[in-house]
């Protein structure tokens, strides 16, 4: 077999181990039905089990109580860019507001714009997206439908540690590059969105956590796969659900709960393996630069520059060599991207670290 590298790819990315072992032990046929997980109905028992108990995973993972529908769909984070004006817009609350702090925040609020007129409560591009805004600076609009924004940007590398203030209005959030990093106090928000290809499974299904009362807004003349209300009702299985990728996330979220020990475990990882990284960003008397302001660091994103384009590229292929790859940064932004999810093991991290200090006493 391939040996595996340190894969810091941005998404899709790095699965736990022991997640990728058990898929190989059962993709020929899982113990109940004698078929592979690809070759099974959605709405056999052993499917049904498999869908139960990846809700009832997350429900754990992050104490979501029955006010909250959790939600298995597809079309990825973009289609949510679409899906939340569609149901949340309504004649009497016809705007919302968006923070717009990154690439993704960006792309978000263009969709919404389709719905609508937006309101901007804040926008990072005059500095290039590489800080966050302070509370006072979010004012939302009282009657906005809700106010969105996104918990890390994956491009940018800024993340949000808590929840911006949004009084009344239900708080949206794009979360899809840090889903499950860190426990959530899940009653400041209406509803939240993470594809699964970032921090917990494979490409296909997105997680959507949503308070119940605001599928009220839902309008029956929506398309029937866009209309919220629709999947609740239907437990996310309306048509043919995303099977095997609702199945990687259970295990994921098994490994969660079982290996890592659950969300304050995780978070605590996450702190000490991202300080790894930038400490030795800081230590470097310049040679390496980083994108975000020190305040609002992603521990997932972690965005860097060295002084030149020639650099840069032997960066990347040297570190290729050493099994440290798929670091290149973002094609508009340039420089470096090691992105370090939940199942990015410590020895990935500290390898990344020594071989950072290594390059830099080579050519700094
Ligand atoms: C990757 C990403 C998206 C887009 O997800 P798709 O599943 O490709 O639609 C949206 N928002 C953020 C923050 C992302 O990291």
């Amino acid at each position: 077999m391939t040996e595996r590298a340190y894969n810091f790819s941005a998404g899709p990315a790095v699965l736990p181990e022991p997640v990728l072992a058990q898929v190989q032990q059962d993709l020929m046929a899982l113990p109940g039905p004698r078929a592979s997980i690809m070759e099974i109905s959605h709405r056999s028992a052993a499917f049904k089990e498999i869908i139960a108990a990846a809700e009832a995973n997350i429900r754990k993972l992050l104490s979501i109580s029955d006010n909250y529908e959790v939600l298995f769909l597809q079309g990825g984070s973009r289609l949510q860019f679409s899906m939340i004006p569609m149901n949340l817009l309504s004649s009497e609350q016809p705007s919302a507001d968006y923070l717009v702090t990154g690439a993704w925040g960006k792309h978000a609020l263009k969709e919404a714009n389709k719905h609508g007129d937006m309101r901007v409560l804040w926008d990072g591009g005059d500095s290039n997206y590489n800080c966050l805004p302070a509370s006072e600076e979010i004012e939302v609009s009282s009657n906005a439908a809700y106010l969105h924004y996104t918990s890390n940007e994956t491009i940018h590398g800024v993340q949000f540690s808590e929840e911006p203030n949004s009084g009344d209005v239900p708080l949206v959030c794009d979360a899809s590059s840090e889903f499950l990093y860190r426990p959530l106090p899940i009653d400041r928000y209406g509803l939240i969105y993470a594809c699964a290809q970032k921090n917990i499974g494979p490409a296909g299904v997105t997680v959507v956590v949503v308070r119940k009362d605001l599928l009220e807004r839902c309008q029956d003349s929506l398309p029937g796969y866009l209309n919220y209300k629709n999947h609740a009702a239907a437990g996310s299985l309306m048509n043919t659900a995303p099977t095997f990728a609702i199945y990687v996330v259970r295990l994921v979220t098994d490994w969660l709960l079982n290996d890592i020990g659950g969300l304050d475990k995780m978070y605590e990882l996450n702190q000490a393996k991202a300080k790894l990284l930038y400490d030795a960003i800081d230590s470097s008397d310049g040679f390496y630069v980083g994108h975000t302001q020190a305040d609002c660091r992603s521990l997932m994103n972690v965005v860097f520059r060295l002084a030149s384009d020639e650099l840069t590229s032997a960066f990347v292929a040297q570190a290729a060599e050493r099994n440290l790859t798929a670091l290149a940064g973002y094609r508009t932004l340039g420089g470096i991207r090691a992105s370090i999810y939940n199942a990015m093991p410590l020895a990935g991290i500290e390898s990344l670290r020594d071989f950072m200090v290594e390059f830099q006493n080579a050519n700094g």
